[in-house]
């Protein structure tokens, strides 16, 4: 072979230097020359498998000499891990095994370096017993592996990609139905990588709610329409648990009908994104829900280029819902505003942008109407994430609010005013009720209370009780008009006499009261008390009337601590009733004698009370006889108290206590059934007593019962008497009084003037009550003997009465003298101890039997 022996040729030239050998045709030298510069690496070995040739691709690739490799094992050109599989395979190509061979390679480069190659061995056999050599044809696979390894890397790229992308890839071809998952396509849903049978019925895992759109969309895939680039549904994991699945898939080889092949796809678990998705929805669904539950109304302004945007809610609050775009042009919410609102309602955000990041606004739009609302308005100052300054508002009318709170406030200053009002009735409540109406003083529960602060601690306090003398009778003569003028001027004279510091009150009709702190020597109140005496002597003038009246005061003085209060009035009291029973426009001191005398009388009191329980009041009798004869022509119940341990106690010893009592009226009335008792024993036993009187006292006069009493009782006509005090008729012009000694008369009583001449009554009161009788005072009678003017003022009484036509009486004959005068003044009756002492009715019996009296005349005469 001529390729062979030029081979060999060349083999000779290079290696072993034979220079009787070379080529010798020229097709050899073509031949020789394109496999010396083709690109396919070519080598020939020996039976030794040592290198015998190797063309320039193999220096090209491998970097060595021709010298480094001639005659040298190729095993040196192979790497250590090879050598052994090198060996026998050219064995197997040496003994025939093989024709031929195919291998990957890893060669040495002379830098050290390895380079695939593919190796394609085979046998030349020389035909002329030249010996055989091993063909091996080298083809460079390192540009091969870099992109075999490109590839692999861009594989494992896109599947990283995928997988961090948490996408599960799919691959399914429609026409044999064959379908690859990615094992995050398994993983995802829960499942084994690869566990096909498990996952094949996708149907099955389908959500009820999303079937039918799944299902939907995956038909039109399959049909080529990709209307939804994404598909997302929920399908059950193999945990039974609903993922949410979010698909795309994409045609990548179509069918001759254009209907797609084969279709590649990834499937993203987006579960927890569903889940926030859903949650955010729901979030917004219920702000939206309070926003407008609430009818607050959204804003939001680019503080960019000022474009702002109004919820629906805003619109409907400014009156203009009908806008249709939500972004409002510039100026539009300004028109609405309040013009007196503009500068609190006007945001400043150009200056403050950065400090803006809360402000609240009140303020009031006008509407389109006409009709003013009042805004809150809150605004927040963002940036959003790109870097845009936004104001996000809220609005909310408050105008049912602001209202609502004007009413308030209305309602409250009208409630402070009337609570002002209350106040100040309470006070004027609170100033009548320790105040009098019409001196303007304070009245008696003030000065309680004052009196009742001031014993606390150390007090020295002098209190002075005083009452108008006279002052019920002006009040009765004059009329309630006068009595108020004349209490309005003690008051004022009380005033003027004292000092701002003492405490003035009006305690009772006609008393005052002046309470001085401090201390008072008595001279010092002697001077008071005498001036206010004399001022209120002065005469006031009412109505062309010359008033005159008086004052009695009471004086008590406390000095020590934590005194009585009470009782320091008391004693004021007392001091008070002596100054008026002393004959009045006086003053009294309360002393210690008075306040024993008042333990009397307080005991004696007690007593008298007791006394008309028990019974034992009775008349005593004095008789009265007819001047001339001596006859009886009465006898005068007089009564005594039979006291229980101090024996028989005349009227002295506590008539004033009974008055006091308001009991005296009961005394005369049991006097009266008694005498009557008496008197029926007298005419009964025939003693000769004509007739018996009674004392009565003015509070009996002035009793309205007293006549109604009387017609209860039986008497006699003409039998029956009732001395009357002059002083009753003097004091008093009492209708009452009139009508009921009228009534006395007509009931057949004998009305007679007592104690006549120490009274001052008139003729004309004298005549207008026309008494049957009049009765001389003792008083008169005693002197009558030696004075002379006496004798004429008796003579005087006497002439009265005859005048008038009715008897006179003289009480207290204790002489025959006296007797003598008052016969010669012609005196009808007399009455005295010469005749008889009173005496009780048993013994009066026995007197006028044995007719006692008339030795007295018998023994003078
Ligand atoms: P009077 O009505 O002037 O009664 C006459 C008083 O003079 C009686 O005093 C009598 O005992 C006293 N007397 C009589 N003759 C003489 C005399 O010759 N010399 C002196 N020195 N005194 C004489 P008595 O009984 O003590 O009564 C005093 C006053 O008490 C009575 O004065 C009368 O005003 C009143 N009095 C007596 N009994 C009653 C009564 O039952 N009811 C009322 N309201 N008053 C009575
Ligand atoms: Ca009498
Ligand atoms: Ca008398």
């Amino acid at each position: 072979m001529a390729i062979f022996d030029t081979f060999q040729k060349k083999a000779d030239r290079h290696a072993v230097d034979n220079p009787g050998k070379g080529a010798n045709s020229q097709l050899d030298k073509f031949a020789l020359d394109i496999i010396e510069n083709a690109h396919i690496c070519t080598l020939l070995l020996n039976w030794n498998r040592e290198v015998i040739y190797l063309n320039n691709a193999v220096i090209d690739l491998l970097g060595y000499e021709q010298s480094e490799c001639l005659n040298h094992s190729f095993d040196n050109l192979i790497v250590e891990g090879q050598r052994d599989d090198a060996k026998s395979n050219h064995a197997d190509i040496i003994n025939g095994k093989q024709k031929r061979s195919v291998n990957d390679w890893l060669l040495i480069h002379r830098d050290g370096s390895h380079i695939p190659v593919m190796s394609t061995e085979y046998a030349l056999f020389g035909g002329f017993a030249q010996p055989n050599v091993i063909a091996v044809q080298l083809i460079d696979l390192s540009r091969q592996k870099a992109a075999e390894e490109q590839l692999e890397i861009s594989e494992q790229r896109s599947k990283f990609a995928l997988e961090s992308a948490s996408q599960g890839v799919w691959d399914r071809n429609q026409l044999t139905g064959e379908v690859y998952h990615s094992d995050l396509w398994y993983t995802m849903r829960g499942f084994a990588p690869g566990d096909l049978e498990k996952t094949l019925d996708w149907r099955e895992r389908l959500h009820p709610e999303d079937r039918e759109h799944a299902l939907r969309i995956s038909a039109e895939r399959k049909q080529g329409i990709f209307t939804h680039e994404h598909l997302e549904y929920r399908e059950r994991n193999n945990h039974g648990e609903w993922i949410w699945i979010s698909s795309s898939g994409q045609a990548i080889e179509w069918g001759p009908d254009n209907r797609p092949t084969r279709i590649v796809g990834t499937d993203t678990d987006v579960t927890l994104i569903k889940e926030a998705e859903i949650a955010l929805a729901q979030l917004s669904e219920r702000l939206q829900l309070a926003l407008r539950t609430s009818q607050v109304g959204v804003w939001e302004l680019n503080l960019k280029n000022g474009e702002e945007r109004w919820d629906s809610v805003m619109k409907a609050m400014h009156g203009c819902p009908d806008v249709d775009d939500d972004v409002i042009s510039k100026g539009f919410w300004e028109s609405f505003v309040h013009p007196e609102d503009k500068a609190v309602a006007t945001l400043k955000f150009e200056q403050t942008e950065e400090d803006l990041v809360y402000s609240e606004r009140n303020f009031r739009i006008i509407r389109r109407d006409g009709t003013i609302r009042h805004i809150e308005s809150v605004a927040r100052n963002y940036k959003d994430a790109y870097g845009v300054r936004w104001l996000l508002g809220t609005d909310r009318d408050v105008t049912d609010e602001v209202i609502a709170a004007e009413e308030l406030r209305i309602a409250k200053t009208l409630a402070e005013f009337r609570n002002t009002e209350l106040e100040i009735a309470r006070a004027r409540m609170e100033y009548n009720a320790l105040h009098d109406a019409l001196t303007d003083l304070p009245n008696r529960r003030y000065l309680d209370e004052t009196l009742e602060k001031m014993s606390r601690g150390k007090v020295n306090v002098t209190i002075l009780h005083l009452d108008i003398d006279r002052f019920k009778q002006i009040n009765d003569t004059l009329g309630h008009a006068a009595g108020d003028t004349i209490l309005v001027h003690c008051a004022n004279v009380l005033r003027e006499n004292t000092k701002s510091t003492d405490f003035l009150a009006r305690v009772g009709g006609d008393e005052f009261v002046v309470c001085i702190n401090g201390e008072h020597d008595e001279k010092q109140l002697i001077t008071l008390a005498t001036r206010i005496i004399a001022r209120m002597r002065e005469p006031i003038k009412y109505e062309g009337h010359e008033c005159r009246f008086g004052v009695s005061i009471g004086i008590a003085q406390r000095d020590g601590r934590n005194i009585d209060a009470r009782s320091i009035l008391v004693d004021a009291d007392i001091a008070l009733y002596r100054a008026k029973n002393n004959g009045r426009s006086c003053f009294r001191f309360f002393t210690e004698e008075l306040q024993q005398e008042v333990v009397r009388t307080k005991q004696v009191a007690d007593e008298v009370l007791v006394a008309i329980e028990n019974d034992q009041f009775q008349p005593y009798y004095q008789l009265q006889f007819d001047a001339e004869t001596l006859d009886i022509v009465g006898a005068e119940a007089l009564v005594r108290w039979n006291h229980p341990s101090a024996g028989l106690l005349t009227p002295d010893k506590f008539l004033q206590v009974a008055e006091g009592l308001n009991v005296i009226a009961t005394i005369d009335r049991l006097i009266l059934q008694k005498s009557l008792a008496d008197f029926d024993t007298w005419s009964a036993a025939g003693l000769g007593i004509p007739k018996v009187s009674v004392n009565v006292s003015s509070k009996r006069l002035r009793d309205e019962e007293l006549i109604k009493h009387l017609e209860e009782i039986e008497f006699t006509p003409g039998t029956l008497s009732f001395e009357l005090l002059e002083s009753i008729f003097l004091d008093d012009e009492e209708r009452l009084i009139t009508w009921n000694v009228d009534s006395i008369k007509d009931m057949g009583i004998e009305v007679v003037v007592d104690d006549f001449g120490t009274g001052h009554a008139s003729i004309v009161g004298l005549l207008k009550i026309a008494p049957h009788c009049l009765k001389i005072d003792r008083q008169l009678i005693a002197p009558i003997t030696n004075s002379k003017r006496e004798r004429l003022l008796a003579k005087s009484i006497i002439e009265i009465g005859k005048s008038l036509g009715i008897r006179v009486v003289a009480e207290g004959v204790e002489t025959m003298e006296q007797v003598k005068i008052l016969r010669e003044l012609e005196c009808d009756v007399l009455q005295g101890y010469l005749f008889c002492k009173p005496m009780a009715s048993l013994d009066l019996q026995s007197f006028v039997e044995d007719q006692k009296w008339r030795a007295v005349e018998a023994k003078k005469v």
